[in-house]
């Protein structure tokens, strides 16, 4: 026998439930304010055994070299038993230097084409782990957040170092803005 609803017409899904239905793909796992704030030691306890990073505006500014802060990020993650990987849209050049720079371990991908997830599986593999055993961080949802949810990686968003982007990130971060906005929403509701 046919639903009422098909025999209506009737939709029972309201507009408003498949629109968070929607965004829920867009969430990231976990929302900080930087990529030094997360429990790193607490995420190895868990059985996290590598941290694949974005570079740009989530460990340092934009273009930036590698400063001491991040220096210091990578010996502490070295230490705690951590493989590293940084996995960015940005050029060889840039990528490159960045990484050598900052850790003799670090590894890295560029022009990793996020958020597909070829760059993704491609970091996985270097780092030799699997999905579940590696965290994601990085400050943007429509790149480093979907790629890392689609490929079953553990994404943290971080806010970005630079408030200050070009037209076209700012475009995209306020479509982020609206995102993030639902899903305070919901987290705030599930408490
Ligand atoms: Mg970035």
């Amino acid at each position: 026998m046919l639903h009422s609803s098909v025999i209506t017409g009737k939709c029972t899904a309201s507009p408003f439930k498949i629109v968070m239905g929607l965004f829920d793909s867009l969430y990231p796992d976990e929302y900080l304010e930087s990529a030094y704030d997360v429990d790193y030691e607490g995420w190895y306890k868990k059985g996290k055994r590598a941290v694949i990073f974005d570079i740009d505006n989530t460990l340092v500014r934009h273009g930036a070299p590698a400063d001491d802060r991040s220096k210091a990020l990578f010996e502490r993650l070295s230490k705690i038993g951590y493989r590293c990987m940084v996995l960015s849209n940005n050029t060889k050049t840039r990528v490159k230097s960045f990484a050598e720079e900052a850790h003799a371990d670090l590894k890295y991908i560029h022009m990793a084409n996020k958020p597909f997830k070829s760059g993704y599986l491609k970091a996985l593999d270097m780092l030799g782990v699997s999905a579940s055993e590696a965290l994601f961080v990085g400050d943007q949802i429509f790149t480093d957040v979907i790629g890392a949810r689609n490929t079953g990686i553990y994404s943290i968003l971080i806010e970005p170092i630079n408030k200050k982007e070009s037209f076209q990130v700012v475009l995209k971060r306020n479509l982020e803005n609206v995102v993030l906005k639902f899903y305070k929403k919901q987290k705030d509701n599930s408490r």
